[in-house]
């Protein structure tokens, strides 16, 4: 490879894990998070959880609470550069609903140039870097954005209700959805509010559909030697997983039960895949949701993949921090 920067990436699947800060209203709560240093993050545990009182569990990175966009967005930026490449890149965010996978991913609801998330950064500094090589490589960007909501997947950027129509081309991995081809980060930043719209939200927080989905942002670069003439193509899906929060069968039925059973079962077959890409299992089991399949051909090989965990503080949330905690390790 021509511009191999990730010689530091050692294997092909990492994991971060970010601890969300305490929100205003809640500054003055209990944490469950007791230290955080490097990889290493000890939360304690109460005891039902084990008598120690205390648990650590280590990662490739761990983000305490005071971490910015940009910080975090810097340890990526080597994965997300290698997408020119040629390499094919996977970034999960996963965590239970209010942990922050969106914040990460997108940013807050009010976005200004520092709260943007990763998806926004990873595409702008493509951009940047595809600049600086314009004279050995001519490179096309595109993006592609499906959101997989009970197993079935919807293209967010499909034409039905836009005012603004995109040219219909077959995508590489998610068959039919459209693809859009991007130049700048005002493109991007045009696109990424079509496929929000799209998405639906409903009006109550509880209710919110968005975080029973998993949306996917796929960009696609082709690059041209611009001397050779040969060409290759890298892509990268960043994905906002839906909430991993257990739901209590008791409570729920009819279509909620029906999403939490769908919720679970692609969460645990993607942590069945990545754990067998992690121990080179000769069987990858692929094909045990809609999810996993569409990602085939980016999951294992060449292809570099990023499970960044979010954690909620707050004591009360202890359950499903510790639950995403065994998630991540399992997978590490
Ligand atoms: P999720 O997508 O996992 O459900 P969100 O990203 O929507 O969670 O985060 C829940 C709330 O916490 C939002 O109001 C969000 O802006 C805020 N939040 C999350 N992470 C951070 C962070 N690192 N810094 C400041 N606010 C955050
Ligand atoms: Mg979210």
């Amino acid at each position: 490879r021509l511009y191999n920067q990730v010689q530091d990436l050692k294997g092909t699947i990492r994991v971060y894990c970010r601890v969300r800060p305490f929100l205003s209203k809640q500054q003055h709560q209990l944490s469950s998070v007791d230290h955080i240093e490097e990889g290493n993050i000890r939360i304690i545990t109460p005891s039902k959880y084990g008598k120690e009182g205390h648990r650590s569990f280590s990662f490739n990175k761990v983000f305490g609470p005071f971490a910015t966009q940009e910080e975090v967005f810097l340890d990526m930026q080597p994965l997300v550069r290698s997408v020119l490449d040629g390499f094919n890149v996977c970034i999960f965010a996963y965590g239970q609903t209010g942990s922050g996978k969106t914040f990460t991913m997108t940013g807050p609801t009010e976005l200004t140039e520092q709260s943007r998330g990763v998806n926004y950064r990873a595409l702008g500094d493509l951009f940047q870097l595809s600049e600086q090589r314009k004279d050995t490589f001519a490179y096309d960007v595109s993006v592609q954005m499906i959101e997989i909501y009970n197993e079935q997947v919807r293209d967010l950027l499909s034409n039905d209700g836009l005012n603004k129509r995109y040219p219909s081309q077959k995508g590489l991995n998610v068959p039919d959805a459209n693809v859009v081809p991007v130049a700048s980060t005002s493109d991007v930043i045009e696109l990424m509010n079509v496929g929000h719209k799209n998405r639906v939200v409903s009006a109550t927080a509880l209710n919110d559909r968005s975080s029973r989905s998993h949306s996917c942002v796929t960009v696609h670069v082709h690059g041209r030697d611009l001397t050779s003439g040969t060409t290759h193509h890298g892509s990268m899906h960043l994905v906002d997983l839906a909430g991993s929060e257990r739901v209590d069968k008791s409570e729920v039925t009819g279509d909620r039960l029906k999403e939490a059973q769908h919720i679970n079962k692609s969460l645990a077959a993607l942590g069945d895949v990545i754990s067998s890409l992690a121990q080179k299992n000769s069987h990858v089991p692929y094909r045990n949701s809609k999810l996993t399949q569409l990602l085939q051909d980016s999951l294992g090989g060449q292809a570099k993949t990023l499970m960044f965990v979010h954690i909620s503080p707050e004591f009360d949330a202890i359950g499903e921090t510790i639950s995403t905690l065994k998630f991540a390790e399992r997978v590490a």
